[in-house]
């Protein structure tokens, strides 16, 4: 009995050391197959060391002797031991390779980031560069002393539809950024009171379209001077007012009321409420709302994109703040927006200044622009404005131009950024650096479709005075130009020191 325990622990424990001689001989091909785990290479090789000194054992024993109990039972529990070790050092290696393989992906996944990142923003620019064409067809058409009433109606739907289309366009760029985590806040001194009134003006003529009431005001003292990102803030409240407006059938009503709720040495905190009397939304959609992609199914569904609200909340967060939601099917819904902005100085705020006074009449402009038909846009705009317009179609021809004409020639100009042959950014810079006395205060307007907040960034780096997304609103082309034709003059007259530098970003 004693010799059988014996003989079968030394025919079991041969057993299971050939097989992990075997297992070994695998394990070894795939580590040689690993060029990159030269450091954990030793640590994985430990085995060996056992799986020879058992081996040696097992030799020593087969030749010379007469394995007793003792023996045999070292050698035997030798080879479970070599085994374990074994799993687990194989499992220690699984491990490595998984981690590689999330490793990996974590790069593809970066890389396929980075790789949207430039689809979207060159989808953006390739679906601005259309909806400037129709935006700006549409205005121009709407000039036209001669036009029947439905005609009329007609194009100033085709704008709407258009400037409904660019909201679309915002958001979901809006989004991708959120998503990315990349979504910035810029910090810059704006009149509250004036940002409040561009969009009241906005939710009021979109009722009055759609035949209801507007209602909107103030509760208590508001502070008006206030540090943040006045652009992003416009676009998370508009984002609200449009779906009270949407899904508010007539003859409903819209309120808007604004409050200061908390102060402090530095900060400001401010409510926004938009309340309407329209279909409302069922309890069990409360919650999902502000996902991304969200839409409450109904019947009543106005179709939309499902992200206004996702990145409203987003930029309220952003803000120190957040958006609470109170509705009920068929009696109306109310938003409330909180956001935290920082207190500015009166002195920090930039001037309100009218430069009506600056006639655009009479005027020269450089239009730098590729595509002809956007060109033919602006200068018609121009036109009805009274100024002349010269055109390059790429950055060198306006580098000519500009050199070709006697200093003073040109009052702005008006520089597309993507272009062939020479791009916008490259043109400003040698404009910038040519030695005569207008390279430094001609004013030049970058007017592209590439709006995101590091389009500005370059824009104003490479020396130009302002940045306008495509499509350009004409109202604010106009008051954007006739704004650096002012502080033009100023400088030259030794007023001012540098030229201020604005942009509109994403
Ligand atoms: P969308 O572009 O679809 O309007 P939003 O994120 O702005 O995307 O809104 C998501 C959904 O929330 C809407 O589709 C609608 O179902 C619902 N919703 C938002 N605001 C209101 C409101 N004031 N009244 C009724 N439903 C609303």
């Amino acid at each position: 009995m004693l010799t059988w325990a014996i003989y079968g622990m030394v025919y079991l424990g041969s057993a299971l050391m050939v097989y992990n001689v075997y297992s070994y001989i695998r394990f070894a091909k795939r580590l040689k197959e690993k060029k990159n785990w030269e450091k954990e290479r030793a640590t994985l090789n430990f085995p060996i060391v056992l799986l020879v000194m058992f081996l040696i054992g097992y030799l020593v024993v087969g030749i010379f002797g007469q394995p007793d109990l003792v023996m045999s039972g070292i050698l035997f529990g030798g080879s479970i031991f070599v085994y374990v070790i074994f799993r687990l050092i194989q499992r220690i290696a699984n491990r490595f390779e998984e981690n590689e393989k999330l490793e990996a992906e974590l790069l593809t996944a970066e890389e396929s980031g980075r790789i949207k990142t430039r689809f979207l923003a060159s989808v953006s620019h390739e679906m601005r560069t259309p909806m400037n064409a129709i935006i700006g067809l549409a205005t121009l058409a709407l000039k036209s002393p001669s036009l029947q009433p439905d005609t009329a109606d007609r194009l100033t739907n085709i704008r709407l539809s258009a400037q409904h289309m660019m909201g679309l366009i915002t958001n979901v760029l809006m989004m991708n950024r959120v998503v990315s985590n990349s979504l910035t806040l810029e910090e810059a001194p704006f009149s509250l009171s004036g940002m409040l009134n561009e969009v009241n003006v906005i939710a009021k003529n979109q009722c009055e379209e759609k035949g209801l009431t507007y209602r909107s005001s103030v509760e208590g003292q508001m502070d008006d001077a206030v540090c943040g990102d006045e652009d992003k803030l416009k676009q998370a409240l508009l984002n609200i007012l449009d779906n009270a407006v949407k899904f508010t059938p007539a003859p409903g009503e819209v309120t808007f009321t604004a409050e200061q709720t908390e102060s402090d040495e530095k900060k400001r905190v401010f409510r926004f409420t938009i309340k309407d009397t329209g279909i409302g939304i069922d309890r069990e959609a409360i919650p999902k709302l502000f996902t991304a992609f969200a839409q409450e199914d109904s019947a009543d569904s106005c179709g939309g994109s499902g992200l206004g609200l996702a990145t409203a909340k987003s930029i309220a967060e952003k803000m120190d703040g957040d958006i609470a939601v109170a509705s009920e099917k068929n009696a109306g819904s109310v938003f409330m927006v909180t956001v935290t902005l920082t207190a500015a100085e009166r002195q920090e705020m930039p001037e309100a200044e009218n430069h009506e006074e600056v006639s655009l009449e009479g005027r020269r402009i450089l239009i730098v622009e590729d595509i002809d038909l956007n060109a033919e846009i602006v200068a018609d705009l121009l036109d009805l404005e009274g100024a002349a317009s010269d055109w390059a179609e790429n950055g060198q021809a306006a580098v000519e131009k500009f050199t070709e004409n006697p200093p003073g020639t040109y009052d702005a100009i008006l520089m597309d950024l993507r272009m062939p042959v020479m791009d916008g950014l490259a043109a400003t810079r040698i404009i910038r650096a040519l030695d005569r006395p207008d390279a430094k205060t001609v004013p030049i307007l970058a007017l592209s479709a590439n709006a995101f907040e590091e389009d500005v960034q370059h824009s104003l780096e490479a020396g130009m005075n302002a940045h306008l997304a495509k499509p350009a609103d004409p109202d604010h082309l106009y008051s954007a130009i006739r704004e650096q034709i002012a502080q033009r003059k100023k400088i030259e007259s030794g007023r001012e020191k540098a030229p201020k530098a604005s942009g509109w970003r994403l």
